[in-house]
C-alpha cells in the first residue's frame, strides 16, 4: 500500500494560526508521528510524505508528485481555524463522491478510529472541492484536527501525547481500511534471535506500571516482564520483541521519542 501523507502548509505559509501555535507545525508532527507508527507496526506499507520539514510546496506539487507515484491513498493533515468558539474534528473528501464511493468507504473507517482517540468533538463527515482532493488520481481524505484558535483545541495540540493518539487513530483507520498487516512480533527468523525493546526496569512493580500506562496512552503499546538477576527480583517494561532488528530499532526511536530516552534493546 503506498500512502501519500501531506502535512498541510509549510515554510512560508503557516496556515492557520492562534492561541501561539502555527497549523503547519501541528499538521508536520501529526504526520511523522502517522509515518513512524506506520512504518514501525506494519509492513508491505510505504509512506512518502509532500515535506519533512518546514518547507514551502504547492498544492499543485503534492498532487503532481502523489499522481507521478502511484499513490493508492492520498491523506492530509490540517487544523482548522474559525472564529475562537468553533471546535472540533471534521474530514473531507471531494463534493463530486457519492456516499458508498470506495473513497467516502475508506474515510467512514478513518472517521471512526480517530474519532474514538482524539477527544475532540465530532463535526461530522464533510465534502468540499478542495485542490488536493480534486486534482488528486486516488482517492483522497483531508482531515481537520481541532480548532488553533480554539482555546481548548490548542491545549491539547499543545501536548505531545495528544498529537501521537490523533497519529495513532490515522494509523488505526489505515491498517482497518486498507487491511495492513502487523509485523510478526515474538515470530522467529529461523534463528530464534529475539530483539526486545526494554523501556525500563523498576525494583518497584507499581513502578513498572505506571511506565507502562504513560507509554500506553502515547500509543505504544508494552507489558511487564519479570526477572530474576543475582537473587533479586526485577520488572522490566517491554515494548515488543522482534526478530528483525530493524524493526526492533524503529520501535526503539518510537520509545525514545515518547520521552524514554535510557530505553535499549537486549537480544535473547
Ligand atoms: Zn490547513
Amino acid at each position: 500500500m503506498k500512502l501519500y501523507l501531506d502535512p498541510g502548509h509549510g515554510g512560508s505559509d503557516p496556515g492557520a494560526q492562534g492561541n501561539g501555535l502555527s497549523e503547519k507545525n501541528i499538521t508536520l508532527d501529526i504526520a511523522q508521528r502517522i509515518r513512524s507508527i506506520l512504518i514501525g507496526d506494519y509492513r508491505s506499507v510505504d509512506v512518502r510524505m509532500s515535506r519533512t520539514s518546514d518547507s514551502s510546496k504547492s498544492l499543485q506539487q503534492r498532487t503532481n508528485e502523489a499522481n507521478a507515484w502511484g499513490a493508492d491513498y492520498f491523506l492530509s493533515i490540517h487544523c482548522n481555524a474559525f472564529n475562537g468558539n468553533a471546535r472540533g474534528y471534521e474530514d473531507f473528501i471531494h463534493n463530486t463522491l457519492s456516499d458508498s464511493s470506495q473513497t467516502a468507504r475508506y474515510r467512514n473507517v478513518l472517521h471512526t478510529e480517530i474519532m474514538k482517540v482524539n477527544q475532540l468533538s465530532n463535526r461530522g463527515k464533510k465534502k468540499a472541492n478542495f485542490h488536493v482532493l480534486r486534482e488528486s488520481n486516488m482517492s483522497a481524505l483531508l482531515t481537520e484536527n481541532g480548532f488553533i484558535d480554539n482555546q481548548r483545541d490548542a491545549a491539547l495540540m499543545r501536548t505531545a501525547s495528544w498529537r501521537q493518539r490523533v497519529a495513532q487513530g490515522h494509523v488505526n483507520g489505515l491498517a482497518k481500511a486498507f487491511n495492513l498487516k502487523r509485523k510478526e512480533e515474538d515470530n522467529d527468523n529461523g534463528s530464534g534471535q529475539l530483539y526486545k525493546v526494554i523501556a525500563g526496569s523498576f525494583k518497584s512493580k507499581a513502578n513498572a506500571e505506571q511506565r507502562i500506562e504513560a507509554l500506553n496512552k502515547k500509543g505504544i503499546s508494552c507489558y511487564l516482564d519479570s526477572l530474576m538477576i543475582s537473587g533479586e527480583l526485577w520488572f522490566r517494561v517491554q515494548a515488543g520483541a522482534f526478530s528483525n532488528r530493524t524493526n526492533a530499532e524503529s520501535q526503539l526511536t518510537r520509545v525514545r521519542n515518547a520521552g524514554i530516552r535510557d530505553a535499549y534493546i537486549i537480544s535473547d
